[in-house]
Parts: structure tokens; C-alpha cells; sequence
């Protein structure tokens, strides 16, 4: 479903119940929508912490996120206003954070925990994999699945005309269409003048 952007910054023209449950709201946030991240520059984080361990380099590590950054930048964004989320969407929300909460600082524990219980002078490359993995987990896996815009299963499509929503529920697509066809909008998108596949 393709909710154009006029209809999602104004603050007025989007659903009163929810994505994910088509439940009546009990908040309404405003957040910012992006284009989808493609899933390749994921991979070089994991594999140039490991190429740095065999060459015992930190920086390499580093470099494992550079495409990653260098994508996230270049996405699209638009400011959503007033995007309604059910009582059980505030609750995942809350939970998921949390939990990201607690992998963090359990891996800021473990990581400290084991540099004071090394006591001789070696270095030990290992350890800041382990640091790495655990703001990666955190960071860049949980953390994600916390946000408004992940649970209001929303992107930014058309090169920030419009905003994509993935599998809404039926009273969601229901109340979504008489919105968009009061503003003179197909559901499908066809209206707007890039393609946003
Ligand atoms: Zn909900």
C-alpha cells in the first residue's frame, strides 16, 4: 500500500488505527521514514572483523562499515506526522528497546569483565571482536526492530514522494483506501509520477 506524501506529513490525512493490528491508536508518533537498506552492505561488517583478526589490524574492522554508511547516507527520508500505533505496537516498541537495552550493556559487561581478568601484557585481538559483535548485535540488529518506522512497517518509496507499507491488516488497507481515494489517490501508487516498486 502507498501512501503518497501529502498524506503522511500533514499530520491529518493518515489512518486512525494501526499497521500492524488495524487496533485504535492509543499514541501517535511522528518519526522519520527512509528508503529501504539493501542487505549487502551488512555482510562487510562481520566479514572484516574476522579479516582483521587473521591480520590482527583494529582498523580493518572499521572499514567492514564504510559501505554500510556509505549507503545509509544516500537514502531517501521523509518526516511522517501522527502515525497512529495500538496499544500492542507501543508495547513491542518498549519491549524491543529494552531488550536492546540489555544486549548492550551485558556486552559492555562481559567485554570489561574480561580485559580486567586478562592480567599479562599480550594483545588480544579477540577481545575486541567480542566488543564489536556485541554493539553489532545491539546496534545494528536489535536496535532496528525497535524503531516506530519498523513497526509501522514503513519506507520510503519514489525517491521520497511516497511512503510503502508492507502487509498492512485489512482494517488498516480499509481505512488507508477511503483516506487515499478522499484525496483522489490509488492505493497502488499509479498516481504518483516516479515508479516506486
Ligand atoms: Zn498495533
Amino acid at each position: 500500500m502507498i501512501m503518497p506524501d501529502s498524506l503522511v506529513v500533514t499530520g491529518t490525512g493518515l489512518p486512525d488505527v494501526c499497521v500492524r493490528h488495524g487496533s485504535p491508536a492509543l499514541a501517535k508518533q511522528d518519526f522519520k521514514v527512509f528508503t529501504r537498506m539493501p542487505w549487502w552492505p551488512f555482510l562487510f561488517v562481520p566479514v572484516m572483523a574476522v579479516v582483521s583478526l587473521f591480520f590482527a589490524t583494529h582498523w580493518l574492522a572499521a572499514a567492514g562499515a564504510v559501505p554500510y554508511l556509505a549507503v545509509r547516507v544516500r537514502r531517501d527520508s521523509l518526516d511522517v506526522r501522527a502515525w497512529a500505533f495500538c496499544r500492542a505496537c507501543v508495547k513491542t516498541h518498549v519491549v524491543r528497546l529494552l531488550i536492546t537495552m540489555a544486549i548492550f550493556l551485558a556486552g559492555v559487561a562481559a567485554t570489561v569483565w574480561i580485559f580486567a581478568a586478562v592480567t599479562d601484557e599480550e594483545q588480544h585481538p579477540e577481545l575486541w571482536l567480542l566488543g564489536v559483535l556485541v554493539l553489532v548485535v545491539a546496534g545494528f540488529a536489535f536496535y532496528p526492530l525497535s524503531t516506530w518506522r519498523f513497526i509501522a512497517r514503513a519506507h520510503v518509496v519514489g525517491g521520497g514522494s511516497a511512503v510503502k507499507v508492507r502487509d498492512p491488516h485489512p482494517g488498516y488497507a480499509a481505512a488507508a483506501e477511503q483516506r487515499l481515494a478522499a484525496s483522489g489517490y490509488r492505493p497502488d501508487g499509479s498516481h504518483l509520477p516516479v515508479a516506486v516498486a
